[in-house]
């Protein structure tokens, strides 16, 4: 008796099941159809979801990423225009925004997009930053912020997609933090969306120009889509389940259209562009990707990037060296 949690949920009697993701306890059910955690919302089921214990973001972040955070970072003065330029004009103006226009999610608004963010950090080992949630058609989300971290999901992205593929992408967004991505980030994601003119405040956008110079910011574009590589990794490290990082990929790529898409065949394109490219056409191809402004340009490509990590067998060992960690703890 003493070796049962009390739940409520458990009042009528019958067998329990513990949400691997999120440990809330569910009363099973007894038609054997696929249910779901009244906590997380997520799949309930007998496979184990690991935990890491001390994961260390050398062992998924992508060589792509590390070489063009080291070209970024040998730019002379980076890091001081960068902190000058959020202490001018990010953080504070990004928050009055968030705190006026968006939903702050909390254990009592939209709980189970809480218990989401608490599976990706509790898997990886990042403290919980704040979450909102951003009225906007658009299929995104992002992170910001140096004093205080913030994701920001769009409302978009929260219709189209199942509830494992929204845990994919606050992970996705939690492994910007775990591989110490934000300050960069923050910057990256200040100049971009002043040039999208979504920040119209005027003299902000004087002052970048005189902060950051354009090597700088070229630079810091390079950067950030890369840096996408590693974060699809982290999130593959939550989900333990590259499916669904390729299908929420399929959604972002096809938008309303997804639901009539093959998955299979949205894989197999993925295999031929990883197949097809050499480095001179992959050079061409970033630079499209860094003119075109597009928030998410390249699906098809960091689908292709997953399915290789999983199949060179470093996802395996990455997981596997957390299982091994736990049994020894
Ligand atoms: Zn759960
Ligand atoms: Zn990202």
């Amino acid at each position: 008796m003493a070796d049962f949690e009390p739940t409520s949920i458990t009042g009528g009697g019958g067998d329990t099941v513990r949400c691997r993701y999120c440990g809330q306890l569910n009363r099973a059910r007894t038609d054997g159809g696929q249910a779901r955690c009244g906590r997380c919302r997520l799949t309930l089921s007998n496979e184990p979801h690991i935990k890491f214990a001390d994961l260390d973001k050398h062992s998924y972040v992508h060589p792509l990423d590390s070489r063009s955070l080291a070209a970024l970072r040998a730019i002379p003065g980076l890091d001081r225009a960068v902190t000058k330029l959020l202490n001018l004009t990010g953080e504070p103006f990004l928050n009055v925004i968030m705190m006026a226009s968006a939903v702050r999610v909390t254990p009592l608004q939209c709980p189970d997009l809480y218990a989401k963010l608490q599976v990706a950090c509790t898997t990886l080992g990042v403290d919980m930053p704040e979450l909102y949630v951003m009225q906007s058609p658009v299929v995104n989300a992002f992170t910001y912020g140096v004093d205080r971290t913030i994701i920001v999901l769009f409302s978009g992205l929260l219709e189209r997609l199942t509830d494992e593929e929204v845990l994919a992408v606050i992970a996705h967004e939690v492994g910007h933090i775990h591989a110490e991505h934000v300050l960069y980030l923050t910057a990256a994601n200040l100049i971009m969306a002043i040039a999208r003119g979504a920040i119209t405040a005027a003299p902000i956008s004087n002052l970048i120009t005189q902060i950051i110079s354009a090597t700088m910011e070229a630079a810091l574009k390079a950067w950030m889509r890369r840096a996408e590589l590693s974060c699809d990794r982290a999130a593959l490290l939550v989900t333990q389940d590259p499916d669904v990082i390729g299908r929420t990929m399929m959604k972002l790529s096809g938008g309303t259209y997804a639901s009539r898409l093959d998955y299979q065949q949205f894989l197999q394109q993925a295999r031929d562009f990883q197949k097809n490219y050499d480095d001179k056409a992959l050079d061409r191809f970033w630079a499209d990707i860094i003119t075109s402004g597009l928030t998410h340009p390249f699906p098809v490509w960091r689908v292709s990037e997953i399915l290789a990590w999983v199949e060179s067998g470093e996802y395996e060992r990455v997981l596997h060296g957390a299982e091994a960690e736990s049994a020894a703890a």
